[in-house]
């Protein structure tokens, strides 16, 4: 057998969305510990009919790629951050989280039983890897369940946007809020997207790609999307990103804001008020799926501010983008111990 052998699949083109692949793992948590976990070729979940995470939404996930190198060895990226942010969203969900290391071994053992739905290298797709956390015990009063499980899978996934790397318009959502300023936002809470389906569906309908959230207090300042990070750029090249106590903290931005600095950008995590929008030169939205897509436009209160007059991503949006991707995918050494080797 060919040591890369690789599923009967058409790499270049696959969506992004789920698809089957050999293995998941899963973990129980009970009686105050985790177990070995067991892998599993079965897509479904056995599942008490009062477990917490089905009627009071006990459940946290995370999001992270595996990248196939030129030379044929599999990266994961800044894995330990989002074990970390896991242990956040159980925390404020008061669920049991997984210890880092038994979150990194999970995402090694699937990720190595699934090796052959890695995308080869250059193909534009890689592995997406979805952590998943929810609470299993019985419950029919609202407590915190007695039991949980802890679920990686993985499924190959093709570039977030169809046509890769290209921007998208925005429209900021002033009729609904994202997250309360005393709430979960900052947590990777499954109730934080069912919430903000709707401020999607609605972007959608109306003609654009996404909406932009506004803090929920004043709605005055620029917070996020409902699953990217915002960030601008001033003409005096600064990496402006909202800081606020509700954004979800993304690792791509952490990372952008890092490498930002060394491209010789000055980097502020401030408050962002809309009057600012008309000052940046450039806009983008930044996380994991995507890692960034450069905004061609946003529409606040009835009017278009546009970046990108051509709809081409402008020279920071690629700038950064080409740097932190070629780090994910090992084409470039990795400086900042960010990515991590999957032993195939
Ligand atoms: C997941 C997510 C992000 C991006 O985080 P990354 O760690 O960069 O993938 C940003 N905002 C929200 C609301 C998210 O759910």
């Amino acid at each position: 057998m060919c040591i890369s052998e690789k599923a009967n699949l058409d790499f270049g083109s696959l969506p992004f969305s789920y698809q089957k692949t050999d293995i998941n793992v899963r973990y129980t948590w009970r009686d105050g510990k985790w177990d070995d976990g067991i892998e599993t070729d079965s897509e479904t979940l056995p599942l008490h009919i009062a477990a917490t995470c089905t009627h009071y939404g006990q459940a946290a996930f995370e999001g992270m790629k595996v990248y196939e190198t030129k030379d044929g060895r599999f990266l994961g990226f800044r894995m330990a951050e989002n074990a970390k942010r896991m242990q956040h969203s159980a925390s404020l969900l008061l669920m049991q989280a997984p210890p880092t290391e038994l979150f990194t071994q999970a995402v090694h053992r699937v990720v190595k039983a699934n090796k052959r739905f890695i995308p080869p290298y250059g193909s534009g797709a890689s592995l997406y890897v979805r952590p998943l956390l929810i609470g299993t015990g019985a419950r029919i009063g609202v407590r915190p369940a007695d039991e949980y499980m802890f679920l990686v899978l993985v499924t190959p996934v093709g570039p977030y946007f169809k046509q890769g790397f290209s921007p998208t318009r925005l429209i900021i959502e002033e009729t609904m809020d994202r997250a309360a300023p005393q709430g979960v936002g900052t947590a990777k809470a499954g109730g934080n997207y069912a919430a903000g389906m709707r401020g999607t569906v609605h972007a959608r309908d109306k003609g654009y790609g996404e909406a932009l959230y506004l803090d929920a207090k004043e709605h005055k300042y620029i917070e996020e999307l409902g699953a990217a990070n915002f960030f601008g750029i001033t003409k005096d090249k600064a990496y402006v990103t909202p800081k606020s106590p509700t954004i979800l903290r993304s690792i791509t931005n952490m990372s952008l804001r890092v490498l930002a600095a060394d491209l010789g950008y000055k980097v502020e995590e401030r408050v962002v008020l809309t009057d600012e929008l008309h000052e940046f030169v450039e806009t983008g939205a930044c996380g994991t799926a995507a890692v960034i897509t450069p905004i061609e436009s946003i529409t606040f209160r009835g009017k278009e501010i546009v970046y990108l007059k051509d709809g081409k991503p402008g020279p920071h949006c690629t700038e950064l983008y080409n740097g932190l991707t070629s780090i994910q995918c090992g084409d470039v050494p990795d400086k900042y111990g960010w990515t991590e080797r999957i032993e195939g």
